[in-house]
């Protein structure tokens, strides 16, 4: 595809920060993917990179710590005391139930804290990853200012110096890029932040994980634009696509190569003293059957969009529900422990796997 003058003067951009790093000149289009810090191949935790096999069974969609709802604050402050005492034996406790990895979907400004991860997972044994990105859903609440006036180039600059350099000082490097829009069609802001990740993605291989909600207009813009930047369907995920009705609409996606999230699995649970929340079971088995049947169930990752650490006033959203009672309900209704293993081990180990997805 044609090379725009904005994308020219990005990948010299990028050419320099490689440069910078002493990789030496690379290719167009090749920077700064080939540097030794890439990790090409692997999965990037909070703890550096790992095998993808290493991965195990895998919640590709959770909220370990979270702010979500209250004000927008960068870094976040937590009472590192009680949140290691409450949820280091929650996620010793999935560890029991042969979770292996979780990946934290708390983003930018709503409290992403990649230091105290790496904290919370060298306790419970669990792999955790953390996220580069800014949210543009829950109407641009936590998109920070800047954003307003930075071209999409000078936004994935910084989240591609995060995954080069580690996260505000930490060290530590992103495993996927979170995004998130409002509904189709897109405002320009949440366009210019899907087009940063589509730069970003072509950098460094991250995949994009991109909060869409139940709007398919808003998931086929994406695609567009993600097409128009190089970048194949496959660097994509539809989160929170089983809030469409429409099941048509996720295997059309799906069959252009897109990853499809069904994420929020939950049951009613007991908290503050009530029970809390509805059941999404029969929806989500719905969804699944759909995409199987359709021959996709290798696009689908499953999740709960638990939340382990939720802000004062909000409840813990369970994160077991997937093994207690979806996985038994798949092979009730004739999943094998083959496609069992697909959905919850294999589609997540390549999901996360760094891995550049490029049309041209
Ligand atoms: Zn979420």
């Amino acid at each position: 595809m044609p090379s725009s003058p904005t994308r020219r003067s990005f990948i010299k951009s990028c050419a320099v920060l490689t440069v910078g790093a002493g990789m030496g000149l690379p290719g167009p289009g090749d920077v700064p993917w080939g540097s030794g810090k890439q990790a090409a191949g692997q999965v990037m935790t909070v703890n550096g990179p790992i095998a993808p096999e290493e991965l195990g069974f895998c919640l590709p969609h959770e909220h370990v710590l979270s702010r979500f709802g209250i004000d927008p604050v960068e870094p976040p402050e937590y009472d590192e005391a009680a949140m290691v005492e409450e949820v280091v034996p929650y996620l010793t406790y999935l560890r029991e139930l042969g979770v292996g990895a979780v990946a934290d979907c708390t983003a930018y400004s709503f409290g992403r804290a990649p230091a105290l991860l790496r904290k919370l997972s060298e306790a419970s044994g669990l792999h955790l990853l953390t996220n580069t990105g800014w949210y543009g859903a829950a109407d641009d609440r936590y998109v920070p200012e800047e954003a307003y006036r930075l071209s999409a180039e000078e936004i994935a600059e910084r989240w591609i110096a995060e995954f080069a350099d580690g996260i505000g000082g930490t060290g530590i490097r992103p495993g996927f890029i979170k995004v998130a829009v409002d509904g189709g069609p897109l405002s320009p802001i949440d366009a210019k932040l899907v087009r940063a990740a589509a730069l970003t993605h072509r950098a460094t291989g991250l995949t994009i994980k991109a909060h869409t909600g139940d709007n398919a207009p808003a998931a086929r813009q994406q695609l567009d634009l993600l097409v128009e930047e190089g970048v194949a369907p496959g660097a994509w995920t539809w989160t929170h696509a089983q809030n469409t009705p429409d099941a048509q609409d996720l295997i059309e996606v799906a069959r252009r190569g897109a990853w499809i999230s069904l994420d929020g699995i939950k049951t009613p649970y007991f908290a503050n003293g009530r029970m809390q929340g509805s059941d999404t079971l029969d929806r989500h088995l719905n969804h699944l059957l759909a995409l199987r049947e359709a021959d996709l169930l290798g696009r689908v990752i499953i999740s709960h969009d638990g939340s382990s650490f939720p802000p004062e006033g909000t409840v813990r959203r369970p994160m077991d529900i997937i093994s207690n009672s979806f996985l038994p309900l798949l092979r009730a209704h004739g999943l094998s422990p083959a496609e069992i293993t697909v959905l919850t081990v294999d589609n997540p180990a390549r999901y996360f796997t760094l891995s550049r997805q490029l049309l041209d």
